[in-house]
């Protein structure tokens, strides 16, 4: 029988209303064979994914979604296979945490000037000790009646292009595919079509960008098949998710985007490679 993965995956450590065995428990119930642990700017979410999927014989894949920003608009680098437990790392995504905390209240003064009063505590409440992000914001701002969908929210006030919107603590792409490839990970570019700028990829690739999401809950079949297209001409791997946020986003979508096993063994592979390659580094030195 052909095994399936779903590479894109958040748990209640970012913006998902989803425990990691919640997580876990879709995955046996969908007959995924791997699942890969993608969560915004925390890596607490994979230790326990790991320890649920035992009895299941799901296969965990220690990722991250890093955000990064150019051109004022917001890059998402997931990064696959990577060392979790760096000591370094931990500390870098605790102070992203913490930026992401005060933008929260930035943005909460913007809606007020707007005539909308939110209680920054409420969205704090709802995301608990992980990454807070914009999408608890939307859900507070559902809850309050203030909007009929969180689509709404983005749109009309949180978008990247809505008033209210504040920017994150900025990391260069290059410094996320760097932070990715010192944890022997594999840099991949999240959801191209909804970045919609192919013309900054090359430069990344330069970078040191491995692969780009081809498959994605928000990618029509041309666009998948546009960035097949892309992907092979400039060698890169392809990779594919749901983007699951449990009920954050209204539906269950994990599973909904799976793609074959070996893809998961190709990204094995690469990680492989850019160990050696880092080792060789640090002996050269
Ligand atoms: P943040 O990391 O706080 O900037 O929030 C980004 C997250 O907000 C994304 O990963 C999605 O989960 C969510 N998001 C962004 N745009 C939308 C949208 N139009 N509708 C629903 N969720 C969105
Ligand atoms: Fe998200
Ligand atoms: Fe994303
Ligand atoms: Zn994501």
């Amino acid at each position: 029988m052909k095994k399936f993965v779903d590479l894109h995956v958040h748990t209640f450590h970012s913006d998902s209303t989803f425990t990691p065995e919640q997580v876990i428990d879709v995955a046996h119930k969908k007959g995924l064979s791997a699942i890969a642990i993608t969560d915004h700017d925390s890596v607490d979410g994979i230790d326990p994914s790991i320890a649920s999927a035992d009895k299941y014989r799901i296969e965990v894949i220690a990722g991250v979604e890093l955000t990064a920003e150019e051109d004022s608009l917001e890059i998402h680098m997931l990064g696959y296979f990577i060392d979790w437990k760096a000591e370094w790392f931990e500390k870098k995504l605790a102070k992203l945490r913490q930026a992401r905390l005060e933008r929260i209240y930035a943005m909460v003064e913007k809606l007020k000037k707007m005539g909308v009063d939110i209680d920054p505590k409420k969205v704090f409440t709802l995301s608990g000790p992980g990454a807070v992000g914009r999408l608890h914001l939307a859900t507070v701002l559902y809850n309050e009646g203030v909007i009929s969908s969180i689509s709404e929210a983005f749109r009309k006030y949180i978008g990247e292009k809505a008033p209210c919107y504040v920017k994150k603590y900025k990391l260069t792409p290059k410094e996320a595919i760097d932070m990715i490839l010192k944890l022997g990970g594999v840099p991949v570019l999240a959801h191209p079509h909804i970045l919609g700028r192919d013309d900054l990829i090359p430069r990344f690739i330069k970078d040191g960008l491995r692969g780009i999401e081809v498959y994605h809950t928000e990618h029509s079949r041309n666009m998948a098949s546009h960035y097949e297209d892309f992907a092979i001409r400039h060698n890169l791997l392809m990779t594919g998710g749901s983007d699951c946020h449990g009920m954050g986003k209204g539906r269950v979508l994990l599973g909904k985007v799976k793609v074959p096993y070996s893809l998961v063994e190709a990204l094995k592979e690469e990680s492989y490679k850019i160990r050696v390659s880092n080792e060789k580094n640090r002996s050269d030195r």
